[in-house]
């Protein structure tokens, strides 16, 4: 059953059937799929979802494939927390945490998108998946692959962080580090993509890929009682979430599943990568490109594909652009774990702390509620934290000992 009427140019509107095609051939815009909402009105309602297992795929009608998903059965539907004891220290009057450390099966938001890309990967008919990643991308693709039966190449920057190297290698797949950043890899992927016949999720299939991420805007809504959050943080590499969530939010309004909104969209990076945030403080719609320099390595993209679409809804929504730098980062990951017991990676990390500094600023107002977009497992990025904690209390095994160390004042 489909309900994909085909790709769109963002920029001129010109049509395309359903291809693995991701720039209109006329004006080199990007493609985004679109849907046939009257016939999904008939199927997707807020009864239908009542009976539906807790994962991405309860949203089915929406995500851009015509068959029956191949992997993804376990991801999505993670947790909305309230977080009682953070709105608290940030002194604001309600903060929920929509927790994709805990997405499965490789612990970050990016399960989402790969479930939806290898699906359609599998009706395009590809044997072999790929992509250009700054980490999770490639520990998703790598797990999703072997159980859904591809062959599996992922492109990384060579001086990622241990855990996120391992976290692809243990799958069997063919670990490529490039010796570049991020922007490197993609332009090298790109040209691959060209040469081969692989379904590179973020390069060939990305119009389909994306969509995944509307599912965590849905996911939000729902969890909420069927209505938009007055406030959001996500983090931006890309800038894909950002747009995804915001077009997930329309979507649900337009099917009737939520009313009106007011929701303001505010975009989190690193003051050692901040190309959108750059343009947001420089009024200017046009995003220059940056070299990455931060411990955020999972949203280090110095020229972000999606930077003025995101733009663009951060100014509509009435939000705010705002980075933090890598002892800020810090911080955020630790006040995050110490409040909640959600311990989570940099990007994680970005988020809490620009929620906090805009709260501090009066941008997020205090008697409001802010959702914090949490993406990715502090697992991964353990080297960013190593320093930062408090010593190991190493003891005899006796009671003693225990004792002189306690009267130490730990
Ligand atoms: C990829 C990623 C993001 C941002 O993704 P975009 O859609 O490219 O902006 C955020 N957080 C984590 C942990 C990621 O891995
Ligand atoms: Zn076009």
């Amino acid at each position: 059953m489909t309900y994909v009427k085909g790709l769109k140019c963002r920029e001129c509107g010109r049509t395309y059937p359903k291809a693995p095609q991701f720039v209109c051939e006329w004006c080199f815009g990007p493609l985004e799929v679109v849907y046939d909402y009257e016939k999904i009105k008939k199927n997707f309602t807020k009864k239908a979802l009542e009976n539906r297992a807790p994962n991405m795929w309860r949203y089915r009608e929406l995500l851009p494939i015509d068959g029956d998903p191949v992997c993804g059965h376990t991801s999505g539907f993670t947790p909305l927390v309230e977080a009682k004891n953070l709105a608290e220290v940030l002194r604001i009057k309600k903060c929920y945490i929509k927790d994709d450390s805990v997405n499965h099966p490789t612990l970050s938001f990016k399960d989402r998108v790969v479930a939806v890309a290898l699906s359609k990967a599998k009706e395009f008919g590809f044997k072999t998946v790929a992509c250009a990643s700054t980490g999770n991308l490639a520990n998703s693709v790598a797990a999703h692959s072997r159980y859904s039966g591809f062959d599996c190449y992922v492109f990384v920057p060579y001086d990622l962080e241990t855990s996120k190297i391992l976290s692809s290698l243990i799958y069997g797949v063919n670990l490529v580090a490039v010796e570049g950043n991020y922007d490197e890899v993609n332009r090298l992927c790109a040209e691959i993509a060209m040469n081969f016949p692989w379904a590179f999720v973020n390069v060939n299939i990305r119009p389909y890929y994306a969509e995944g991420s509307k599912t965590y805007g849905f996911e939000i809504a729902e969890q909420l009682g069927f209505r938009a959050p007055k406030n959001i943080v996500i983090p931006a590499a890309s800038g894909s979430l950002v747009t995804k969530i915001y077009k997930g939010l329309i979507e649900f309004y337009q099917l009737g599943l939520i009313s009106e909104f007011k929701t303001k969209f505010f975009i989190a990076q690193a003051e050692g990568c901040a190309p959108i945030v750059n343009a947001f403080k420089e009024n200017s719609n046009i995003i220059k490109p940056v070299k990455p320099k931060t411990i955020a390595k999972s949203i280090a993209i110095g020229n972000p594909a999606d930077g003025v679409y995101a733009l663009e809804i951060v100014k509509k929504t009435g939000g705010y652009a705002e980075a933090v730098t890598d002892e800020e980062i810090i911080e955020g990951i630790k006040l995050l774990a110490e409040t909640e017991g959600i311990f989570t990676e940099t990007a994680g990390g970005v988020t809490v702390a620009v929620a906090k500094k805009l709260i501090e600023k009066g941008i997020i107002p205090r008697e409001e509620e802010v959702v914090i977009s949490i993406t990715g497992n502090g697992l991964k990025t353990q080297e960013a934290v190593q320093n930062h904690l408090k010593p190991v209390i190493r003891i005899k095994p006796s009671l003693e000992d225990f004792k002189n160390h306690i009267k130490g004042g730990v």
